[in-house]
């Protein structure tokens, strides 16, 4: 180190995830990397004119965290709307939405977030029916919190050109009445897409999910800069949590366009994976997009290497798939894509040497996955290629072991379980047969199988803040048998959301690690972590964030 390093950071209790030097005091930062790593005493001797000390006070120190699983646009868009978090009933629905579509007289479509499936009660389906009671007079929809359902109003499918039904994609259901209407159910991205294009976005935040396109027309410069100004929001959200790093798992040239375009102009604050959304309908040849994508898009700040696919749809609306009907049923659930395509489209990815990262959540859909990442091995043989499965909420014992076999990621989100204390845990119960519980959410069991844990929020899914995730994978409600408790140790979980997370995105060697040469992405928490106790774990904030050595949070 020649010159003296611009930022300090003393008297902390650094968890620097180095194998040759896992505990420490303090650090240096020069040129937006890791200087030094020791002692207070000794990097103390290193302060020059101009560098800036920050005492962490005796709090834990950290790799910034890395969430590895976000929509960055839709999370940043939904800051600013309606968020139904905890309403219940009609009457509570009724006053929300009445107050909210009163003070915002311009939208054309008042849209809410975060409906519960039970939002008018226990076991009462939310019909257009009952939005026409919440809000008669205007378009009004809102989204479930799994973003996998919308429900409209009368006015708003009218709107959108849905109230007679419409074509949609394999896996998708504008849910249909007796009388031939509509009933203002809209299941997955392709049936309710119309509704999303009356939003104040219109649905260019949603369009990396919904179809992986750009939009079209191409966005005038005063929706890109709206666009922009609300990512920027996000960002700075994301930051505030100790964020310095983010997998999106939507993706589009649009949204690296504009992330792009934000680093440029310094505003992006954390470094953000985008990956090339392939789609069941797509023909292979779509796959020439991705390697453009990687080609125009390589920095450290905004990059493409990986390819998102769709298996199956979620266990709250019966569409995941699943290996036997539902209970009381005769469904499994909606397959996305045909065995054999979904075989090639593995094997081309995999042949052009990206990252998969599939979505797949009932039992048929993982044992699908996994025999296409087998199919990709066998095809090109094995490699190094840490692909990944997002989510695994259910999961037959015979396909536990495949995991460590073929070397897949599981990508986990501890806050969506039942016992993850964001959602009420009878609503999943429901649909899973008693068998299926033994291994349903089961990550310790998946880590305990030799396999690879990677932990994220899918935010907006549930909130991107890093400390609620950390308390409900180390201190999960207790649920009766057969549920199994998954309580992860506080080291597993903080090591998934740093190195591991930096290791699922082949980073490992410039992140993940406090470690001279290191990209200086770091958090300075409010508290000393193992000091507290596990219950208490999500009172703990960021009180510094730094990204390649800038501050892009102080508390
Ligand atoms: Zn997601």
């Amino acid at each position: 180190m020649t010159l003296p390093p611009e930022t300090i950071i003393l008297n902390g209790r650094l968890i620097t995830f180095d194998s040759a030097c896992p505990r420490a005091e303090a650090l240096a930062i020069a040129d937006g990397r890791i200087a030094a790593v020791g002692s207070t005493a000794e990097i103390r001797a290193l302060v020059g004119p101009g560098s800036r000390v920050i005492d962490a006070g005796g709090a834990t120190v950290l790799p910034g965290f890395i969430d590895s699983h976000v929509h960055l646009f839709g999370g940043s868009v939904e800051l600013g709307c309606l968020d139904l978090t905890g309403v219940q009933g009609e009457a509570a629905l009724t006053a929300k939405v009445r107050e909210w579509a009163a003070r915002h007289p311009q939208d054309r479509l008042v849209f809410a977030v975060q409906a519960d499936y039970a939002i008018l009660g226990p076991g009462l389906r939310t019909t257009r029916q009952a939005l026409d009671r919440v809000l008669p007079e205007r378009p009004f929809a809102m989204f479930a919190p799994d973003h996998h359902t919308i429900w409209a109003n009368t006015e708003a499918l009218e709107a959108a050109g849905l109230l007679r039904g419409g074509a949609v994609e394999a896996g998708a259901q504008i849910v249909m009445s007796a009388d031939g209407l509509a009933t203002g159910e809209l299941q997955e991205p392709s049936a309710y897409a119309p509704v999303l294009r009356m939003t104040r976005h219109a649905g260019r935040d949603m369009m990396g999910l919904v179809t992986g396109a750009d939009p079209q027309p191409p966005a005038t410069a005063a929706e890109r800069a709206l666009d922009k100004a609300a990512l920027e929001q996000g960002l700075k959200h994301c930051a505030s949590h100790g964020i310095t790093g983010l997998h999106n798992m939507d993706g589009n040239f649009y949204q690296l366009e504009l992330l792009a375009e934000m680093e440029a102009e310094g505003t992006l604050l954390c470094r953000t994976e985008v990956p090339f959304h392939y789609k069941s309908p797509d023909p292979l040849d779509r796959f020439a997009e991705a390697e453009e994508m990687r080609r125009r898009f390589n920095s450290d700040m905004v990059w493409c290497n990986r390819v998102k696919m769709f298996m199956d749809g979620v266990v709250e609306s019966g569409t995941a798939l699943m290996l036997q009907p539902y209970p009381g049923t005769d469904h499994i659930g909606d397959a996305v894509f045909e065995p054999e395509h979904f075989n090639a489209a593995c094997i081309r990815a995999d042949a052009m040497g990206l990252q998969i990262a599939t979505h797949a959540i009932g039992d048929l859909a993982v044992r699908r996955t996994l025999d296409g990442y087998a199919a990709a091995r066998a095809a090109n043989g094995a490699r190094d290629s840490r692909h990944r499965i997002e989510h695994i909420e259910v999961l037959h014992a015979d396909d536990l072991p495949r995991f460590k076999e073929l070397g897949v990621l599981a990508s986990i989100q501890p806050g969506h379980a039942p016992f993850g204390g964001y959602f009420p845990p009878g609503g999943v119960g429901a649909m899973l047969h008693r068998q299926q519980i033994s291994l349903a959410y089961a990550y310790q069991k998946i880590r305990e199988s030799g396999a690879r844990v990677i932990f994220s929020t899918d935010w907006p899914v549930i909130p991107v803040d890093v400390m609620r995730s950390v308390k409900a994978a180390v201190a999960p409600l207790e649920l009766e048998a057969p549920w199994c408790s998954q309580a992860q140790s506080l080291m597993d979980t903080l090591e998934s959301y740093t190195a591991g997370n930096a290791w699922a995105e082949f980073n490992e060697r410039r992140k993940g690690q406090l470690k001279p040469g290191m990209m200086a992405d770091v958090v300075v928490m409010s508290h000393d972590l193992e000091a507290m106790e596990p219950e208490t774990l999500d009172q703990a904030r960021a009180a510094a964030t730094l990204c390649g050595g800038r501050i892009t949070w102080e508390a």
